[in-house]
């Protein structure tokens, strides 16, 4: 039976339930995940033994490219050409890295300060985008081997705090891959879904999420209702992670050994095989419980349990900062929070489970691996993208209200914030003089009513409109954002149907402070913005009668009398000086007092039209 689904997206109605695939593309390490008889499965290697690739390429030539497990054995044997951490170069300028440029073993290259990095093997240059397009590649040709089967659609997570540049870079990833990357997901919210947090309708809950991979540690506080995943806050280190406590058992054995720091930098091959050695004592350690011993050339590599845990705790503590910070930011107390979700290879070590459970002061969810939690829930969300699970609309929702400045500098709000994404709406408009041929449509993001208070995001210029008196084009701008936050603006006038659109992306640079920033300046001004707005809109509509009545004089001459026309006159200036000054309520009174002026002789005028055009005339005197 063909099953089918509903793309809610698009909108359509598919027959056959495409596979769609979960990606976790991580710092260390990537994997894949996809929906198995209902539960999320990772796709391990050919033996059947490992889901973790580990996020290394190396090039022996430029053809040869090996990716993962093959090319970690490379970082010894060939550092230069081997490249790892790619993700934290993803839609970087050169002056982003700089400082960190000793971090990495491989050479980073900067065409101009203003382009994105690249990085150099041998003689080519090659992109983040490009690299991670490799590491992709191996995770699309894993399980196509594994399920026999092609595979183009992907669900991929990024960290939280990425912003657009960064998310569209993973994009572009994906599809060099030849992939068609359906949704990005935050890596917490992944993690989540994993865990089946978050899909009871109705109830409200808060998630704090620790994931401590081996280069970054991350810290997000979630809400989720109704399906809603909300960041409330997002804190970490981007160097820190089980590479530092690598580094520091490495250091402790140079201690023990009584060896000279500086031979680690000396000798690269030692220093690469100490590093690989740490990192496989940590494991064992970690899962034993017992001391280990080994030697490696004439190194004794030993470590007992309490020894690992000492060197561990000075890392926790700082993780425990972050995770404060983070809840400060949010504005809630541990009690606050319902779950807490264990994310990261090195939370596998049992003293940080220990530190977390305690700040939080509650169990902490590790029934699952943690470094393959994030692809598990990828695969959850691509399985509710194909439409297989009934019950689940997985929304995110818009922190800003998006909208477009009108008429005297107006807001316009066409998508409120909170707006469940992807959403769609629109609005009619018309112009403001006649024969107006070019109509400027400005994008805008924020909570007040003057544009001048709010974030532009773009503009543009819908041209071309046909020559029509003020208030007779019908302009429909539509917009339309979708599930990356990226909007799509159109205008079209209907009765030419001229149209143009531009894509903006609504988050781009914003960082989670601003919002909160504009958020608050648009209640403490809620009343100043309130009044601002109501003498806009007076004036608005004053200047628009002014307009109109020009053109009644000019229409009308011969059926007015001298004495009509003047007052008439009379009053349309009286409203002009009004509307030159502030208040409001003078500019209502002139306006409603030239209304009452001028109703009896409209009324005289449409009367006298409509018998001039039953005698076979024209309705107006053009
Ligand atoms: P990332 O998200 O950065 O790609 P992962 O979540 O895969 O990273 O975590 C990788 C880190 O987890 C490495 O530092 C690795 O040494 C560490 N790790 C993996 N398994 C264990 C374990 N059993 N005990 C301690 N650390 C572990
Ligand atoms: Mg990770």
């Amino acid at each position: 039976m063909a099953k089918i689904s509903i793309n809610i997206k698009e909108g359509k109605v598919a027959k056959e339930a495409d596979l769609i695939i979960g990606i976790d593309l991580g710092t260390s390490n990537s994997l894949v995940a996809v929906i198995k008889d209902g539960k999320p499965i990772s796709i391990k290697d050919k033996n059947g033994k490992n889901a973790l690739v580990p996020s290394i390429i190396h090039f022996a030539t430029e053809q040869d490219v090996l990716v993962g497990n093959d090319a970690k054995t490379k970082l010894i044997s060939d550092p230069q050409n081997t490249i790892y951490s790619v993700k934290r170069l993803m839609g970087k300028s050169y002056h982003d890295i700089e400082d960190f440029e000793k971090y990495f073993g491989y050479k980073i290259i900067d065409e101009d300060s203003e382009s994105l990095v690249k990085v150099r093997v041998k003689d080519k240059f090659y992109s983040p985008i490009e690299l991670s397009a490799m590491i992709l590649k191996a995770l699309k040709h894993r399980i196509e081997q594994s399920m026999d089967q092609e595979v183009s659609k992907a669900v991929i997570t990024v960290p939280a705090y990425f912003n657009d540049a960064q998310r569209q870079a993973t994009r572009d990833a994906g599809k060099l891959a030849g992939l068609d990357v359906l949704r990005i997901v935050n890596e917490p919210t992944a993690a989540s879904l994993a865990y089946g947090i978050g899909q009871e309708p109705g109830i409200s809950q808060k998630i704090a999420v620790y994931d401590l991979g081996g280069g970054t540690f991350d810290i997000s506080i979630l809400q989720i209702q109704d399906g809603v995943f909300e960041v409330l806050s997002t804190n970490g280190d981007t160097f820190l992670g089980g590479d530092d406590i690598d580094r520091a058992i490495m250091d402790y054995w140079i201690k023990i050994n009584n060896l000279d720091p500086n031979i680690l930098k000396t000798d690269k091959n030692l220093s690469q095989e100490l590093r690989l050695a740490a990192e496989e004592v940590k494991k064992q350690v970690a899962n034993t419980n017992n001391s280990y011993k080994k030697m490696i050339k004439f190194i004794n590599c030993q470590i007992s349990p309490e020894q690992m845990n000492d060197l561990i705790k000075p890392l926790a503590e700082k993780t425990i900062e972050c995770c404060k910070q983070a809840m400060k930011d949010a504005g809630l107390q541990t009690s606050d929070i319902d779950h807490v979700v264990m994310v990261g290879g090195s939370t596998r070590l049992p003293i940080i489970k220990e530190k977390v459970g305690q700040y939080f002061g509650q169990k902490v969810h590790d029934d699952l691996n943690p470094d393959e939690v994030v692809a598990l829930g990828a695969a959850v969300q691509a399985d509710i993208l194909a439409g297989n699970q009934k019950d689940i609309l997985l929304l995110d929702i818009t922190p800003l209200s998006l909208g477009i400045e009108t008429v005297g500098g107006l807001m316009d709000t066409i998508i409120p914030r909170n707006s469940k994404v992807p959403s769609k709406a629109g609005r009619q408009y018309t112009t403001s003089v006649d024969g107006q041929a070019n109509l400027k449509v400005a994008v805008f993001q924020g909570e007040r009513d003057l544009i001048q208070h709010n974030r532009k995001l773009g503009e543009f210029i819908l041209k071309g409109i046909p020559p029509m008196p003020a208030g007779i084009p019908k302009i429909e701008i539509h917009f339309i954002l979708n599930a990356d936050g990226i909007l799509k603006v159109k205008a079209k006038e209907l009765r030419s149907n001229v149209e143009t659109e531009i894509e903006i992306r609504s988050q781009y640079g914003l960082s989670e402070e601003e919002m909160a920033m504009m958020l608050l300046d648009s209640i403490e001004h809620a009343q100043a913005d309130m009044n601002a707005r109501a003498l806009l809109e007076s004036r608005n509509e004053a200047n628009a009668i002014v307009h109109s009545s020009a053109k009644f004089l000019e229409q009308n001459a011969s059926i007015l009398s001298v004495e009509e026309v003047k007052m008439t006159i009379a009053h349309v200036e009286k409203l002009k000086q009004a509307i030159q000054g502030d208040d409001k309520d003078l500019i209502n009174k002139v306006m409603d007092e030239l209304n009452e002026y001028t109703s009896p002789l409209a009324h005289r005028a449409l009367d006298y039209n409509i018998a001039e055009s039953l005698k076979g005339k024209k309705l107006t005197g053009e």
